[in-house]
Parts: structure tokens; C-alpha cells; sequence
């Protein structure tokens, strides 16, 4: 037992919290006192960074004030009715802060005489100034704080904290307390070495700045020392599971055989690109080593992935081994099924099509000839995971699109079979501090090099103004025998209003092209109804498919020239660049208009100008990432990002990759932190994420 045992004590213990307010702040994730310490400020308040209100007229954008509340009051005039409040601080100036929203709380929230901060974007009518919905913060008795030249902290807050009065104030008393008491006892984490090296304060002394800082500058480098802790761990957590990774072993292949050579030789009608030979290497010496391989394989659309899968397929078929090959969806799957069976059927390679809803009997004797080695490879969507499915001898686990795919499935998956060597495929590039987060204990490959002779896809961002230009366009284009998509985006939320919205434009475009076959996907139809549509428009007997964002991922259709894709604005870059990446799929020049509703087109049309400028999917992810945060880069599915206090994965890059240098070295030199000065290190990583890994104990 370490003295600093208090920091996975119950919150509720701490001099005054109580019940009532641990059950509060467990709602906010705070159920431990290293959660509590933990709870950065979200703000901070000193003389410097107040704006008098006297000054604001040199100040547009966003302020944070501080004044006495002087007048209050509902306002029904013109248009809706409001709640308003004047604001005033001892330069003499005035602000109005207006609310359209909760009128019953906020008309009970404040009362003149108030001392408040206010918080929020300052707009100028006149000689007005005013705030709409601003964040603010009671400061009630603490202006003697402020004019001392003291720095508050402000907390993440919200009703529920305040109703249990969880203010600021609070807050910071309580902290206050806490470190008066137990301070001296928080352990410092973190082995002398690292610190020294990247130049971090004390633990203990950021601990308590962060919370009370003295000065910016104590706070700023109490800030760098908690981020860097922070990403520190997370790394130690991927450099840890690598590690024990690395000793597993795996199936031994031998060098690769004949039907590697065959495909690459004779069958494939091209010569690999640089980049795909390059990561054919990589996989061929990870699967010679004895150790189970786990690759990513980063490409963008249309780099070749498929390829150079189907190439390790043969070399584990080559060595007496099966494959099995994991896809999102069931186009995907049967188009991967259909792709293959063409090159491989000539190598005498048994392909089967695992899907859900398949006939029983059909079903059973795909089983039983995975299960007794006569086929050698399972394509298929999660089917291929299920408990049925058994393999004689399975070597290679292939998952595409793999971030489409939850952690746990992509765990179920390897957990087939005796350790097979597995790889991941991705067409999202993702930017290198994700990378590096969500796949730091991975090898990682790239194809960063497009197969020769490809057009660049020639992108437009349009308006609703000028549909009939794009469709007289697009009128040309089918003229001249080509296809197009008519992509509508489909959101969980309101997928029913989306499909109508699909619907509604597939009847439209029937009827203004009354000349051309139209056809209409979407997810809400049966597999094989998709199945059917997905093979009119591949073998040219439809012209313009209209669908929802069904065909997001992999669909090869070369005919195809013209994407059209409406409410452009409401998709990520990424996913827009997955989109386009459908069209330049063949010899002619292909197109890419983004429709962006006319209301919103301005700002639409700056995010969406990157398209236009760049069909660089590493570009276009970083933005993507920088403009919407890494929690909804992958949308509410993707699991497995951490959920980081203080650090930002887009911001603190620098920090980022010092910390990851940092993690990976300790492993490097102390495998099993057996080392003395690692002691309080390696008891605090098994007390708070060993669990989320793998103990040490579990390793030595
Ligand atoms: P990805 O899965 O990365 O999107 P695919 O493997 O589906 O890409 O390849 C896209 C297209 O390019 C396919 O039609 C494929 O046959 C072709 N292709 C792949 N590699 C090459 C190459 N080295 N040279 C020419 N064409 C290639
Ligand atoms: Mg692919």
C-alpha cells in the first residue's frame, strides 16, 4: 500500500462532497479523487485576460468579461421573446447579454447586484454591445481574488453541478482542501530520466497549478507536463501490447511458393507499383519470422490494397494455409468475392462467399469444406467471424476497412484459429496522430503511390442555382455512353427523412431523364434487391444509380465518370473523398460535383474548397480532423479513441510524439519495469490501465 492510495478513493469522501454531489459528479465521470483531480478547468479568469467593457469596441470575436449585474428582465417586443441582462464593471462600459432559450432558469439565475463572468462572442448594434447565450461563471465575494491579480480557474460546469452546488467556487475549494491535506503524498510518476530529457516539472507541482496556478507560465508548463503525462500512458498502454504481441507466435511461413509467382508473373495484367511491392516485403518477411504478424496497410482509394491482399492469400495458400477475408458490407464482400474468384480460379484456389441469409444446406457444405481445408479462403462480411465458421488451418486474417469494423469484431476475428498472421486495410489515410493513437501497436505499411496512368478526379462545388448547368452536364456525359452516382448522404438520425430525400430525387431525375435507365440503392433494401441493382449498374444496364451512402466503400465501376453527391455539406472530407474515390476508375476524365444547399453555401463552400484543391487523402484528413476533432473524425462507431482530459490529439501533436518516443523507450530498456526508479511507475500504470490492457503480471 503507497500513501497515495487516496487517489482511487471515492470521490464521496472528500471533505465537502457527500452523496448528493458524488452522485452528481459521477455523471460527469468523477468517481475517484484522481478523477476529481483530473477535472481540469475548462477556463481560466485573470486580470490579463478580461476584457474591460469600456474596450470592447476593440475587441471582435470572443471575450470574457467581468461586472455587476444591473438590470434584469423579460423583453416581449418584436419578434421572440428573450430575457435580458445589462451588465456593468468599473471602466463604465455596459454589455447586454441576451437569452431566446430556458427562459424559466435563466430569469432565476441572476439578480442585480451580482458579481458575474461572462463568456462568449460579442456583437456590436450601435453602441451596443451584447453576448446571445454566453457561458458565464458566479464570481460572488471572489472579486477581491481578481483584483489581487489571482488566476481562477473556471470548471467544465452545467445545472446538474450547480443545482448540488458544484460551482467553480466549490470546486475549487474543495480541491483546495484536498491539497492541503494530502498534497505532499500525490506520487510523481514519472521515472526522473523522462523528465529530465523533456524538460517536465513535478507531478505534484503541476497537479496543484493546473487547479491554482500563480502565473501563465506556471500554468503553461503545468499544462505541458499533464498532456505529456496523459499521452505518456496511452502510449505505454500500445508500446505494451506490442510488446507482448511481439513474442507470440505464428504460423512460419516459408518463401513465397508457386501461384505467388503465377499471379504476379501471368495472371495480374499489370506490373505492381514501387509501393505495392514495398508492402508485399513487409508482409512477406513478417510471415517468415515465426512471429504472428499484425499490419495495417494505410492506401488510399484505388491504390491497389486489393491486390497486394490477394498476393498474401497466395502466399499463405502457397504454405498449406487458408484465408479469411472480413468486408463491411455485402456488396463489398460480393465484390471482393467476384474480383477474386477471376484471378484465382486460374491458380485452382477455392474462394467461398460467407453472407448472412444464405440457404442452410448451401451454407453447410461451405462449412464443412472451410472446416476440412478443401477451400482456402472465406470472404464475407461478419459471417466470416461467427462461431460456425471453423477452419482447418487458418493463417491470414485480412480485414478491409477495417475502421468500419468495432474492436471487439476485429478481436473475434483473431481469435480464430491458432494466431493467424493478420492484416488490416484502411482507405481512410488517417492523419499520423490518430495513427499513432489507434494504431500504435501495429506495424503500419502505406501504398502511397497510385497505379500509373489515372486521372486526377476533376471536382466542383455547385449550388442549387445552377442544377440545371450540372445536369445538362451530366445529360452530356451519359450522351457519351459514361455513368454516373447521385449520392444522397444518409445520417442515423433521421434516416427516414434521408431515404425520402434519396427517393424523392431518384423519381426526379426519372423523370428529366426519361432517355437513360435510372435506379435507386439504399441500405433499407434486401441484400439481394442491392445485390441486383449494384449488378445492373456494374455491367452498364443502368446509367445513373441514385443511392444513399451504401456504395461508400470499394465498389469498382470504371464506366463510371460523374459523381454528383447532394448536401455535400453535410459529409465529412473524408468521406467525401471516399465517395469520389468510386469515379476515375478507368481511362476517361471523371467528375465530382458537390451541391451544397444554397442557405449554407458559404461556409460549406470554404470546408469544401479542399476537395477542389486536393485529391490527397492524407491533406483531406488532417484537415478533416482539424476542422471536426478526433471524436467525430469516425463518427459515433468508432470505438477505441481514448478519452482524453487534457490532451488533444489535433493540437498536441509535438507532445504527442515525444510522449510516444518516451513509452516506447521505457519498454525498450525495462521490458517489465523491474527497474527501482520505474516502481511507482509501474504501480500506477496496473492500478489505472493495466485494466484497460494487459497487466504486467500477466507478461513476467
Ligand atoms: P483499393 O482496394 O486500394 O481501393 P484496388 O486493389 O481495388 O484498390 O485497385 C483499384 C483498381 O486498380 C483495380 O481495378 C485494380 O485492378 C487496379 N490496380 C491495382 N494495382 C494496380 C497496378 N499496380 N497497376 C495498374 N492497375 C492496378
Ligand atoms: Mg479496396
Amino acid at each position: 500500500m503507497a500513501d497515495w492510495d487516496i487517489l482511487s478513493a471515492a470521490v464521496r469522501y472528500l471533505a465537502g462532497v457527500g452523496p448528493r454531489r458524488a452522485e452528481v459528479l459521477a455523471r460527469v465521470g468523477v468517481h475517484t479523487v484522481r478523477d476529481l483531480l483530473h477535472y481540469f478547468p475548462r477556463r481560466y479568469l485573470d486580470r490579463s485576460t478580461i476584457v474591460p467593457l469600456r474596450r470592447l469596441d476593440e475587441h471582435v470575436g470572443v471575450a470574457t468579461v467581468v461586472g455587476v449585474v444591473r438590470l434584469v428582465g423579460m423583453v416581449e417586443g418584436k419578434g421572440r421573446k428573450r430575457f435580458e441582462l445589462i451588465l456593468e464593471d468599473e471602466s463604465g462600459g455596459r454589455l447586454k447579454c441576451v437569452w431566446f432559450n430556458r427562459l424559466g432558469w435563466v430569469s432565476k439565475a441572476f439578480k442585480p447586484g451580482d458579481r458575474v463572468a461572462f463568456h462568449g462572442k460579442v456583437q456590436r448594434f450601435g453602441y451596443t454591445f451584447s453576448m446571445t447565450h454566453p457561458d458565464f461563471d458566479r464570481l460572488d465575494g471572489e472579486g477581491a481574488a481578481l483584483a489581487t491579480g489571482r488566476i481562477i480557474a473556471l470548471y467544465p460546469g452545467g445545472a446538474a453541478l450547480e443545482k448540488v452546488g458544484l460551482t467553480s467556487r466549490t470546486l475549487r475549494r474543495i480541491l483546495h482542501a484536498f491539497f492541503k491535506q494530502h498534497g505532499l503524498k500525490l506520487p510523481e510518476v514519472l521515472p526522473t530520466w523522462i523528465r529530465t530529457r523533456y524538460e517536465l516539472i513535478d507531478g505534484r507541482v503541476a497537479l496543484r497549478a493546473v487547479h491554482f496556478p500563480r502565473s501563465q507560465a506556471e500554468l503553461a508548463r503545468a499544462r505541458e507536463r499533464l498532456k505529456f503525462e496523459e499521452l505518456f500512458f496511452l502510449q505505454l498502454m500500445l508500446a505494451h501490447s506490442k510488446q507482448i504481441r511481439q513474442v507470440v507466435a505464428g504460423p512460419r511461413f516459408g518463401p513465397p511458393g508457386e501461384r505467388f509467382h503465377r499471379f504476379l508473373n501471368d495472371i495480374l495484367p499489370f506490373e505492381l507499383t514501387g509501393a505495392q511491392k514495398r508492402v508485399l516485403d513487409d508482409i512477406i518477411r513478417d510471415t517468415m519470422s515465426g512471429l504472428q504478424m499484425n499490419r495495417l496497410i494505410q492506401g488510399d482509394v484505388g491504390s491497389g490494397k486489393t491486390v497486394v491482399a490477394m498476393a498474401a492469400i497466395l502466399h499463405a495458400v502457397d504454405n498449406g494455409y487458408q484465408s479469411a477475408f472480413m468486408v463491411p458490407t455485402e456488396i463489398l464482400a460480393e465484390q471482393h468475392y467476384a474480383n477474386m474468384r477471376r484471378y484465382l480460379d486460374p491458380l485452382s484456389v477455392e474462394v467461398r462467399l460467407l453472407l448472412g441469409g444464405q440457404r442452410k444446406s448451401f451454407r453447410e457444405e461451405m462449412l464443412a469444406e472451410l472446416a476440412e481445408g478443401r477451400a482456402h479462403v472465406a470472404v464475407g462480411t461478419h459471417a466470416v467471424i461467427q462461431e460456425s465458421v471453423q477452419f482447418y488451418r487458418l493463417g491470414l486474417a485480412i480485414v478491409d476497412e477495417q475502421h468500419r469494423f468495432g474492436v471487439v469484431q476485429r478481436a473475434e476475428l483473431l481469435g480464430k484459429g491458432e494466431n493467424p498472421h493478420t492484416l488490416l486495410m484502411t482507405a481512410t489515410p488517417i492523419p499520423r496522430s490518430l495513427a499513432m493513437t489507434l494504431y500504435g501497436d501495429l506495424d503500419i505499411s502505406i501504398i502511397d503511390e497510385r497505379p500509373a496512368g489515372r486521372k486526377p478526379v476533376i471536382t466542383w462545388i455547385r449550388s442549387e442555382k445552377r442544377r440545371g448547368e450540372v445536369y445538362a452536364f451530366l445529360r452530356e456525359q451519359l450522351r457519351q455512353g459514361r455513368q454516373a452516382y447521385v449520392v444522397y448522404p444518409l445520417v442515423e438520425e433521421s434516416e427516414k427523412m434521408d431515404l425520402q430525400d434519396a427517393q424523392n430525387g431518384y423519381q426526379r431525375l426519372k423523370e428529366l431523364f426519361r432517355s437513360y435507365r435510372v435506379d435507386l440503392i439504399h441500405g433499407r433494401m434486401l441484400p439481394y434487391e442491392k445485390e441486383e441493382a449494384m449488378a445492373r449498374f456494374k455491367n452498364g444496364a443502368t446509367d445513373i444509380l441514385v443511392a444513399t451512402t451504401v456504395i461508400e466503400v470499394g465498389v469498382d465501376v470504371p464506366n463510371a465518370t460523374v459523381m454528383i453527391i447532394e448536401h455535400a455539406e453535410r459529409f465529412g472530407l473524408s468521406q467525401l473523398h471516399q465517395l469520389r474515390g468510386r469515379v476515375g476508375r478507368g481511362a476517361e476524365q471523371s467528375y465530382c460535383i458537390l451541391m451544397v444547399d444554397s442557405r449554407r453555401t458559404t461556409e460549406a463552400e470554404v470546408r469544401l474548397q479542399v476537395m477542389a484543391e486536393t485529391d490527397d487523402g492524407f491533406k483531406i484528413s488532417e484537415m478533416d480532423l482539424k476542422l471536426r476533432g478526433a471524436g467525430d473524425f469516425f463518427g459515433t462507431r468508432q470505438s477505441g479513441l481514448p478519452d482524453l482530459k487534457i490532451a488533444d490529439i489535433t493540437q498536441d501533436q509535438p507532445i504527442l510524439i515525444k510522449a510516444r518516443e518516451a513509452a516506447f523507450e521505457l519498454i525498450r530498456r525495462d521490458p517489465k519495469l523491474e527497474a527501482p526508479e520505474h516502481a511507482v511507475l509501474r504501480a500506477y500504470y496496473e492500478r489505472f490501465y493495466a485494466t484497460q490492457s494487459l497487466g504486467f503480471a500477466r507478461v513476467g
